[in-house]
């Protein structure tokens, strides 16, 4: 185990580990530079109470005496500790966003959200997510684009006996939201798939045993993003997580990780660097517990939007945080120097289709329509991967699933019964490559919605380009956040208010194209003044996508 967590107790190690220099000034709130003083009400409230411990009061108290039993900083604070915030009260539209208060946003249903670690799913456990998604959640269970699935309108009472439900099979929604380690992103086909490089499981699981439920990492700045994967295609998006591990092969020491550091969009967004670092897996998981320890103590806590790992790695640079990584987290060990990632071969970076696993077997790729599924879908989609499969299924980060372990001849069986469901493995490129984040359904910040227009964007796309096959992503988002990733798309649809032509305020976007992940990963450009309306939205891509095939130059994306 790593020196950092060896040495951290209950609360953070800084608190008790070796003494820095105290500046006399307020600085970052950094704990390394001790300043333990809360500097804003989120710190304020972590301090007074780990969010772990808010488990025991909705066993014991809200989930007995009710949605008014609740402490407001547990509410709206604490909760999210175990993957639950409100939800938007229905009817508030998005011009209200802004100007009303917090609890007047608020209705009394939640969202949970269930964490899914590299989106490894067994039927067994897909079959009760889609039994809860019915008895509990009015039936909805939205795929993420970080592999979890997310349910709407639970009820305080029930949670006790939803988390008895997950937990009996091996699920779970511990920090699954708030200023933790959240979902650790993988390759959905870690394992199986005929071309990688490396398979992370065993690094994923030790991490997941170091940190999660962990005190020792449950008081972080903000939240902290993991991605792994040993996969050639670069499919977990890891240019956008606090810390990625990415696989590569060392010319001398043979596969291992590529470590980076320090991405995360929202506002101000930013790429992750790479450490230069090559990492073998049996290090993975001492030098993950460095780099969240990292961000634990050095972490800026004095404002909100300044607390996400990007800020500290954007002022120190690689080099000194690989510096202080190696000297003061991995006890003076080196890290060995090592090669970046290759371009995938692929355009699409996903698992859509049908493909050749290194065993022989097949593994399907299918996708529902923006993530939206329900409880009884994955329950049917529980019995053909059981029928046609070993009983192994996969979410994806582009809100899509996969079953595993197909033989030859039950692949067309298997296809065959998704699209029964109206869950292609063969979808166009518009059903392919669209995502949406929550939006004004459900989400308190949204100002527009999103899933409902995805899913009809896409339809309209289909019947007026049927022949259009290139590679594209659309991504939807109800807010200036970037749930749905919007910077790295080729279109990103920013939600807003905007006017129409005879000057009333209606939902729109803001445009952004050309956005990118993999090696030629870049942000999108904000299309200056253009926005949207949310009815112009497929003659727009349309009027794009046409002039693209028309000037496009030779292999232009
Ligand atoms: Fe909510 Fe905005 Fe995130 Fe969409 S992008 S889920 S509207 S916070």
């Amino acid at each position: 185990m790593g020196a950092a967590a060896s040495s951290a107790p209950a609360g953070g190690a800084a608190a008790s580990g070796p003494r820095r220099k105290v500046s006399r000034h307020r600085g970052e709130g950094q704990w390394a530079a001790g300043h333990f003083t809360p500097l804003n009400g989120n710190e304020q409230f972590k301090k007074d109470d780990d969010g772990l411990n808010v488990r025991t009061r909705i066993e014991t108290i809200y989930s007995k005496r009710g949605f008014d039993s609740i402490d407001p900083n547990d509410l709206r604070g604490r909760m999210r500790w175990w993957g639950l915030y409100t939800q938007r009260r229905p009817g508030i539209d998005g011009g209200k966003t802004a100007v009303l208060e917090p609890e007047e946003l608020d209705d009394r249903y939640f969202m949970l959200r269930v964490r899914i670690d590299a989106g490894a799913l067994t039927t067994r456990q897909l079959r009760v997510i889609g039994e809860v998604s019915q008895e509990f959640a009015r039936g909805t269970a939205d795929i993420t684009d970080r592999q979890n699935v997310q349910y709407h309108w639970i009820r305080i009472e029930d949670v006790p006996e939803i988390w008895q439900r997950l937990e009996a099979v091996g699920l779970s929604t511990v920090t699954a939201c708030g200023d933790t380690p959240r979902v650790m992103i993988g390759s959905p086909v870690a394992g199986i798939a005929e071309d990688e490089i490396i398979d992370a499981t065993p690094a994923l699981e030790e991490m997941k045993r170091r940190v999660l439920n962990n005190p020792a990492y449950s008081n972080l700045p903000r939240k902290f993003k993991t991605a792994i994967s040993g996969s050639p295609l670069l499919d977990v998006v890891h240019e956008i997580n606090d810390v990625a591990f990415v696989g590569v092969r060392h010319p001398e020491h043979g596969p291992g990780f590529d470590l980076w550091v320090g991405g995360g969009l929202s506002t101000n967004p930013k790429l992750g660097v790479r450490l230069g670092a090559w990492v073998p897996i049996e290090d993975v998981p001492d030098v993950y517990e460095g780099v969240i320890s990292i961000f634990r103590d050095y972490g800026y806590r004095r404002l909100r939007n300044r607390a996400r790992l990007k800020f500290l790695v954007a002022d120190w640079g690689a080099e000194k945080f690989r510096q202080v990584l190696e000297d003061e987290y991995l006890g003076g060990r080196r890290l060995t120097d090592g090669p970046a990632p290759e371009q995938p071969v692929q355009q699409w970076r996903d698992h859509i289709g049908v493909h050749r696993q290194k065993d022989g077997r097949f593994y399907v790729g299918f996708a529902p329509r923006v993530g939206r599924v329900d409880g009884a879908t994955l329950t049917k989609i529980a019995d053909l991967a059981e029928a046609h499969g070993s009983g192994r299924v996969r979410t994806t980060v582009e809100q899509k699933m996969i079953v595993l372990d197909v033989e030859q001849d039950q692949v067309d069986s298997l296809v065959e019964g998704l699209e029964a469901l109206d869950l292609t493995a063969r979808p166009s490129t518009f059903r392919r490559g669209t995502m949406a984040c929550t939006g004004i359904e459900f989400c308190k910040l949204a100002i527009v919605e999103t899933k409902q227009r995805g899913s009809t964007l896409i339809d309209e796309l289909e019947r007026r380009l049927p022949d259009f096959d290139e590679p594209l992503t659309i991504n939807l988002n109800g807010c200036p956040n970037a749930c749905a990733r919007i910077q790295v798309a080729d279109i990103g649809l920013k939600g807003q208010l905007v006017l129409d032509d005879e000057g009333r305020q209606v939902e729109g976007y803001q445009v952004h194209l050309g956005g990118a992940l993999g090696l030629e990963a870049g942000f999108g450009r904000k299309v200056r003044g253009l926005k949207v309306t949310a009815d112009e939205l497929p003659d727009y891509i349309e009027r794009v996508l046409t002039r693209f095939r028309a000037e496009r130059q030779e292999g232009e994306r």
